[in-house]
């Protein structure tokens, strides 16, 4: 111990892959919305681990759920049942309205466990050719890192190098539903979207949509699926994103704030009679369902059961939505915004996203770049309105010069 942030970060350049580029903030703990680095400077945290921290760093009802279960059992594999698992999957399909529940670890984990899923719903209930099945997905789309997710990825960086691909996507524009509508066919088991796009930058589709999606992939016996990842649990201002259109998909992706920030947990939740397609032995992983990560994802769930904190981030949606539209033509180009959630597109006169993340950070805000020029604004939904405000007025004044 006793290491300076410089000396911590020169040591990971030399012993960590090159995968990330962090800021140079070397966090050493954290409550709330505030975090506070190696030499006890404090800063807000404006990105929330990629909205794993919708419920704030330590969270006292959760990190409580995660302590008792840690003195009792955290690990049995599904080779046993574990005491806590059943309460978690009857707590999803209450939060839902889906009926099953496939537990994993990682958001990658639910995206790769739901493209499985629709190619053998396809060949078995949809009588789709063996090898034939298609899956549309939209063009932009972050769903993970994984092979089989690259390969539906069109962003360059993270594909190229990584080949071959697995094939069976099609990519259609976002926010076209004649798009989608002209690639479906006889074999397509599944179309695959986020709600909301937000590694592409918080890209919100227009109102009808979710619900057209829904109505066509209905309309073609097509399985809709629903990566709410990062859109779901609360950071839109309500559970899910696809409740905006009041739209009941028929697989739903869950993961990031599922585990509270304190363990990987992810799900896909479903229609019975889809993810039925699931037999032994046919899918699965060593820590999908643990009992502690059970136990947390229950507590998350008894969080949003209240509703407390998808009303916060519409309330605090709205005072960052009026902050930033005041800043439309003073440094920011545009701007999306739904519950406690924006994409900043800056104007790259004022410098790159990573040029004003850096200066934020300089004044004690994290906010991470995507995109080259857009900021991602995503507290966790907690955050103080008055520390919000502050925050936005550091952006500003950064802006300002
Ligand atoms: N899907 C979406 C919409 C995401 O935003 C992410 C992560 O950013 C993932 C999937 C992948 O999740 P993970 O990083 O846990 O594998």
């Amino acid at each position: 111990g006793g290491r300076s942030s410089a000396e911590l970060i020169a040591v990971e350049e030399a012993k960590l892959a090159h995968n990330y580029h962090p800021l140079p903030v070397v966090v050493a703990r954290a409550q709330g919305a505030h975090v506070e680095d190696v030499e006890g400077r404090r800063y807000l945290d404006l990105l929330a681990g990629y909205s794993a921290l919708n419920f704030g760093h330590g969270n006292p009802v959760l990190l409580e759920a995660a302590h008792r279960q840690l003195d009792r059992v955290t690990l049995t594999s599904r080779a046993f049942h574990n005491d806590r698992l059943a309460g978690f999957a009857e707590s999803l399909a209450d939060l839902t309205g889906l009926d099953t529940t496939l537990p994993m670890n990682t958001g990658a984990e639910a995206v790769e466990s739901a493209v499985k899923i629709a190619r053998k719903w396809a060949y078995e209930v949809k009588g789709v050719a063996p090898g034939q099945a298609e899956i549309i997905v939209a063009a932009g789309n972050f769903h993970g890192r994984t092979t089989t997710i690259v390969s539906f990825s069109d962003d360059p960086t993270a594909r190229t190098g990584f080949g071959p691909f697995t094939p069976g996507f099609t990519t259609v524009p976002y926010n076209d539903l004649a798009a989608i509508e002209a690639a479906i066919g006889e074999n397509t088991a599944a179309v695959l979207i986020e709600p909301i796009q937000g590694e592409a930058g918080v890209l919100i589709p227009d109102d009808g949509y979710l619900a057209g999606v829904r109505e066509l992939t209905r309309r073609t016996g097509t399985l809709f699926i629903a990566d709410e990842i990062q859109s779901g649990l609360g950071r839109t201002g309500t559970t899910l994103a696809v409740q905006h259109e009041s739209v009941l998909p028929d697989l739903l992706l869950l993961g990031k704030a599922l585990g509270g920030g304190i363990v990987p947990v992810s799900a896909v939740v479903g229609r019975a009679d889809v993810m039925g397609v699931l037999r032994p032995g046919e899918h699965g992983s060593t820590f999908g369902g643990n009992p502690l990560a059970a136990a947390v994802g229950s507590a998350v769930v008894g969080l949003l059961e209240t509703g407390e904190y998808q009303q916060r981030a519409k309330e605090l949606g709205e005072v960052l939505d009026a902050r930033l539209a005041a800043l439309v033509g003073r440094g920011v180009v545009a701007y999306r915004a739904r519950g406690l959630w924006a994409g900043v597109d800056i104007d790259p006169a004022f410098g790159t996203g990573r040029e004003i993340s850096e200066r934020m950070m300089a004044a004690g805000v994290l906010v991470k770049d995507t995109h080259g020029s857009t900021i991602r604004v995503a507290p966790p939904l907690c955050i103080e309105e008055e520390d919000l405000l502050h925050a936005l007025g550091v952006l500003e004044g950064v802006l300002a010069g």
